[in-house]
């Protein structure tokens, strides 16, 4: 047994991985791949994801009147993650353009325990600039899913707005 010898990589040790804070209200565990049997605690978030979580935040906070958390249900994807979640379409290959923003840092789904999801949409809507709601199936019936990412809807010629669960009329009462 040698003095120099590292700690295990188990139990408790492990749960601090990640454990930084990298913007005011968040840490860069927030933002892990939750695939679990993938990865296993791999990250990547661009810096102007923080921005927009900060803003979103921020107005969330705003239209309470009091300081509300926002949580991020799916942030990065490890490619494994991300073809068990988006079907056959998806690829191993990070680089792979069919791939998720979320297997580049780009993107987050978030979510606040208690606030309405077309709520959070709204506000969504007025900060990111690529917004998506739909419906999910999962294992447990259908749930929404708001979606958020840095995409340039102008330059890669995508809507900015796309899903079908926005309210009837929502987006062009909105103009989009
Ligand atoms: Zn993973
Ligand atoms: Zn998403």
């Amino acid at each position: 047994m040698h003095d120099w010898a590292l700690p295990a990589l188990e139990g408790d040790y492990l749960g601090d991985l990640n454990r930084v804070k990298i913007s005011d209200n968040f840490y860069l565990s927030e933002f892990e791949c939750h695939g679990g049997s993938c990865c296993g605690y791999s990250v990547k978030v661009h810096p102007d994801v923080l921005v927009y979580a900060e803003a979103m935040r921020s107005a969330l906070s705003e239209h309470r009147g009091v300081d509300t958390p926002l949580v991020f249900v799916s942030a990065y994807r490890c490619p494994i993650h991300n073809q068990r979640e988006g079907g056959k379409h998806h690829s191993l290959d990070p680089r792979d353009p069919r791939n998720s923003f979320h297997c580049q840092g780009k993107a987050g789904d978030p979510d606040s325990p208690g606030v309405s999801k077309v709520i959070l949409a709204r506000i969504a809507h007025t900060i990111w600039p690529r917004v998506g709601f739909y419906w999910a199936q999962r294992p447990r019936g259908s749930v929404l899913v708001l979606h958020c990412d840095i995409a340039d809807p102008a330059r890669l010629n995508i809507p900015a707005r796309w899903g079908d669960a926005w309210p009837q009329g929502f987006l062009e009462a909105n103009g989009r």
